[in-house]
């Protein structure tokens, strides 16, 4: 992903978040998740797939070792009694064509129309560098794995959650936001176009680079406002808003394809993350507890997602 500009918005003062009218007959306590169901989301486990996966070392688009990644999530959806399919596509990249491949893993709801919650498994090539993707890369898929499970583990919900791990999210040279980057996120766009099966995605959340042991994740001005505006209210009632402050960036990422095609679509990233693209994204500078932070806020989300669809 890349940073286009940053945006600084003033912190809005915070005795305004209680001024904000709920709607008739809804008080605070009906709205406000129960902390089993917050705490559903066991950080451990996801810095334990994080850990595995950072173990397989560099895993960029095409190699050997994002295959074993491939095999370590699908093992763990299978564990958990969900099935993992494929989506195979060629990336056409600077270097040639790659051969590389989208999981996605679907648990069904009342209704087929989808929540997509995606992240992705592949790390930046880094020639001559041993870049292993603790925060930029295995973050992001060890979440997904540990959202699966507490996805399957809720009673039924009313949308259809997909999870979807992009392949080749990284540049193989140089980020360019429709050449050379996303094309796991891009491919499966156009594919849902091609289906006549985009409106059929009311939603989509990305989640990257959540491992930052000092995790700040500012609001995306690419995403969409009434998406930020639930993660953000989320955060608070959940006791993490000193993780997400109100302060404005703009990503480009997997999210983009999405936003263009007119699914509502969210970029939770922490990018102020000093070893970003380095040999230091490391286990070191990584923490279980910033995994716990963001899945209990999108945990906390997620209802209010589906009120506001509904
Ligand atoms: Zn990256």
């Amino acid at each position: 992903m890349r940073r286009t500009l940053l945006v600084v918005i003033a912190p809005i003062v915070l005795v305004g978040a209680y001024y904000v009218p709920r709607p008739a007959g809804e008080s605070a306590a009906q709205t406000a998740p129960t902390s089993a169901a917050a705490s559903a989301f066991d950080g451990a486990k996801a810095f334990e797939h994080l850990r595995q996966m950072v173990a397989i070392g560099p895993r960029p688009a095409g190699s050997p070792a994002l295959k074993q990644t491939r095999a370590y999530i699908a093992k763990q959806i299978e564990s958990y009694g969900l099935k993992v399919e494929e989506q195979p596509f060629t990336g056409a990249t600077p270097k040639g064509p790659i051969d590389m491949i989208n999981l996605i893993v679907r648990i069904p709801g009342k209704r087929p129309e989808k929540i997509l919650i995606t992240g992705h498994y592949d790390t930046k090539l880094m020639p001559n560098q041993t870049f292993v993707g603790a925060s930029d890369g295995a973050s992001s898929a060890a979440f997904l794995i540990e959202m699966a499970r507490v996805l399957k583990s809720q009673p039924q919900h009313e949308f259809t959650y997909e999870l979807v791990w992009f392949d080749g999210e990284e540049a193989v040279i140089e980020w360019d936001q429709d050449k050379d980057s996303t094309y796991g996120s891009r491919y499966y766009v156009a594919a849902a176009q091609k289906a006549a099966a985009i409106k059929a995605l009311k939603a989509m959340i990305l989640i990257d680079m959540v491992g930052d042991r000092d995790l700040q994740i500012r609001r995306d001005s690419n995403s969409t406002p009434w998406l930020n505006d639930i993660v953000w209210d989320a955060a608070k009632r959940v006791g993490h808003a000193a993780n997400f402050p109100d302060f404005g960036t703009s990503v480009e990422d997997d999210h983009l394809a999405f936003v263009k095609a007119g699914v509502p679509s969210i970029d939770i990233i922490d990018l102020d993350y000093p070893q970003w693209h380095t040999p230091q994204d490391d286990l070191s500078h990584v923490s279980a507890r910033s995994l716990q932070i963001v899945g209990d806020v999108v945990v906390a989300a997620l209802p209010e997602i589906e009120k506001k669809l509904r």
